[in-house]
């Protein structure tokens, strides 16, 4: 069994498919946890009653699957071919075969899409608190988006920065409730409601955004140095294009059982059509495909 992608989902499919005696090679493009790395705090995941850092609770998937034998290697899949009976995988230097292949790529952030986002990534703008919050200490920043990203971004960054300015759409958070009471009483996070990033003002990096006001039509400038873009994720599929059937966003569809239309191959975690993408919903994929993965090659056999 291959597995493509090293967040929750995937090292679930790796521990469960290792423990029932598989052969388990689990490839990363780039370092254990996926998204669940570069979270400061999950408190959602069961068994945390203090919480716990993502890259932490990462390194202890990774650790739990190796323990059952799964192998884990850095490379990036270029290429794959999944509709034949052995299913090939290309990275830059190798090529793997596996009778079975689960899927769990995961998502990457979404673009906000105003002009000079690209060029001043990393002078500026970002798209990971955790990851990038730090440069901004004592400073000012804006992060842009209404979800559970956005809301916990905003609040991690309260905690290093002077201001925050929570810029959204609408004029009411999608965030989770939970995520509500903390943004309020966090005493330096101002609301940009109904509001849209339409310019980013910059020098070398970013000194401020043009915001406009949806209802006037009104537009202000709010000086910043940072600004964080927090409006979603797109599924990384487009590896899988052509040889699956992606929905109208990118996901792959599979149902509870994970099972996608190709025999033997399974998507998991956020890449997978579902309604809820949290660290346990994408174990618990990974657990479920390893169990029909297991189901698949022992009718071959
Ligand atoms: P999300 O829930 O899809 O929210 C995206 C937000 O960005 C929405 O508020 C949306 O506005 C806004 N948006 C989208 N396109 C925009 C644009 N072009 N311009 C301005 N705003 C735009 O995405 P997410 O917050 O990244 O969360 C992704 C998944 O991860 C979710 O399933 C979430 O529950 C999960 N997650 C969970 C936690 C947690 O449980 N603690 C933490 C982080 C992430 P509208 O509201 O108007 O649509």
């Amino acid at each position: 069994m291959v597995v493509l992608g090293g967040g929750p989902a995937g090292y679930t499919a790796a521990l469960y498919g290792a423990r029932a005696g598989l052969s388990v090679l689990l490839l990363e493009k780039l370092s254990p946890g996926g998204q669940l790395a570069t979270t400061d705090v999950i408190e959602n995941y069961p068994g945390f009653s203090e919480g716990i850092n993502g890259f932490e609770l990462a390194m202890k998937m990774k650790q739990g699957a190796e323990k059952f034998g799964a192998k884990s290697k850095l490379a990036e899949v270029i290429s794959c071919s999944l509709a034949g009976e052995i299913k090939e995988l290309q990275t830059k230097k190798e090529t793997f075969l596996a009778k079975t292949v689960v899927l769990a790529a995961g998502a990457v952030p979404r673009e906000l899409g105003v002009p000079g986002e690209k060029e001043l990534r990393g002078k500026g703008v970002s798209y990971c608190a955790t990851c990038d919050g730090m440069f901004y200490r004592g400073k000012t920043v804006a992060v842009v988006g209404g979800g559970n990203t956005a809301a916990a971004d905003a609040l991690y960054l309260s905690r290093l920065c002077e201001k925050v300015y929570l810029i959204h759409r609408r004029d009411a958070l999608r965030a989770s409730k939970s995520y509500h009471g903390p943004l309020e009483q966090a005493g330096n996070i101002e609301f940009v409601w109904n509001s849209q990033v339409t310019a980013l003002k910059h020098e070398a990096s970013l000194t401020g955004l043009i915001v406009s006001e949806k209802n006037t039509g009104n537009e202000q400038e709010i000086s910043c140095d940072g600004l964080f873009i927090a409006v979603g994720h797109v599924p990384e599929t487009a590896l899988f294009q052509g040889q699956l059937a992606l929905d109208e966003a990118g996901y792959i569809p599979a149902d509870e059982t994970t099972r996608t239309e190709l025999p033997g191959v399974f998507a998991v975690g956020d890449l997978r059509k579902k309604p809820l993408r949290q660290v346990v919903t994408a174990a618990a994929d990974g657990a479920v495909a390893a169990y029909f993965a297991e189901e698949f090659l022992s009718k071959k056999s």
